[in-house]
């Protein structure tokens, strides 16, 4: 399970509308648990595919190191990665899964229509290393901030 906030969840989703017609590509922050991974915060990335960011995706190695100094910072963790597929389905394609090689984590894709966000799917890269790694499909849990207080005021 991917758990995210609400506001969270909107932000990645515009992001793709912002750099339609090219993809957008962040980071999730969090912490992950035996209940899945947690997002707590995102961050945006600049896309570095200057031949076709049309229909690829990359986060420059400094840009990474820097993300991950980020999280670092604040106690977080790297729980998964974003990006769009500007006029297509938010199915993960052979390149997303070759260039995904971080297991455990999160890979959200949203599919952005003529500029509009439309589906967003999470995939969660499984196994043990280059070899077994797999995808398996992520159900996304999008939480209310308000919910949650109220769910630990009861508690
Ligand atoms: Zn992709």
């Amino acid at each position: 399970m991917l758990h995210i906030d609400y506001a969270n969840y909107e932000s990645l989703r515009a992001h793709g509308e912002e750099t339609y017609p090219h993809e957008c590509c962040g980071v999730l922050l969090g912490k992950s648990n035996a209940d899945g991974n947690h997002v707590q915060q995102i961050v945006r990335a600049g896309n570095t595919r200057t031949d076709s960011a049309h229909n690829r995706y990359n986060i420059a190695p400094q840009e990474l190191v820097k993300i991950q100094r980020q999280a670092r910072g604040l106690g977080l963790d790297i729980v998964g990665f974003y990006h769009s597929h500007p006029d297509h389905p938010a199915q993960w394609s052979p390149t997303d899964f070759a260039e995904a090689h971080w297991i455990g984590c999160s890979y959200v894709i949203t599919a952005v229509e003529e500029g509009k966000a439309a589906i967003t799917n999470s995939f969660l890269l499984s196994g043990t290393s280059e070899e077994d790694k797999k995808f398996e499909d992520q159900p996304i849990e999008i939480e209310v901030a308000e919910q949650v207080s109220q769910q630990k005021g009861q508690a």
